[in-house]
């Protein structure tokens, strides 16, 4: 069985696909493999490709944040990582060849973690982990999914929810959906 220490360093050499020209630093997660939660965003931005680390910026703050407001600790309770383990250069949307490429490493990473819910933050998680869905985010946050056999619930990105001024109804539907998987963990 592979490890996720010998899946990151893979990563760590990864050349499969133009964004490991422009990155300064794979990034593969944090928080904690054993967590019964795991949360997975789109790519890294600036602030991630620096510290080689996933969510560290505003939009982790928020997440962090919202976590915390929930009664869990974002360092022991969650897991989070990205579809793409590269910076897109200038923030753009990752392209589908390179989803295409780094997929498997994330397929690889979740067996492992093997979390009791997923949680798909934005589009491009969702449509990365649900190719079959039609459906806009709107119709289908905060229900469950599968991927593969763990439950799957979609939910806003942090950086929309931050777009629309991080309170108000976006937020609100934010938290509760994070709260929904909370209680997932619990059944
Ligand atoms: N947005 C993401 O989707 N992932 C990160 O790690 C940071 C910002």
């Amino acid at each position: 069985m592979r490890t996720l220490e010998v899946i990151q360093a893979e990563v760590k050499a990864c050349t499969k696909c133009g964004l490991h020209a422009s990155r300064t630093n794979t990034v593969f997660s944090r928080g904690n493999p054993q967590a019964a939660i795991c949360i997975v965003g789109e790519a890294p931005g600036e602030d991630e490709d620096n510290q080689g680390l996933p969510f560290v910026g505003r939009s982790g703050k928020l997440l962090d944040e919202t976590i915390t407001q929930l009664g869990l600790d974002p360092q022991k309770d969650i897991y989070v990582c990205n579809i793409i383990k590269c910076r897109p250069p200038g923030n753009r949307r990752p392209e589908e060849s390179e989803v295409n490429s780094c997929i498997d490493y994330l397929d690889e990473q979740l067996k492992l973690v093997n979390p009791k819910v997923i949680v798909a933050l934005g589009s491009t998680s969702i449509n990365s982990l649900m190719p079959a869905n039609t459906l806009g985010i709107t119709k289908i946050r905060g229900r469950f999914f599968k991927y593969g056999k763990t439950p799957l619930i979609p939910t806003y990105h942090p950086s929309y929810v931050l777009r629309n001024g991080g309170k108000g109804p976006v937020f609100d539907d934010f938290k509760k959906d994070l709260e929904t998987a909370i209680n997932k963990t619990k059944e």
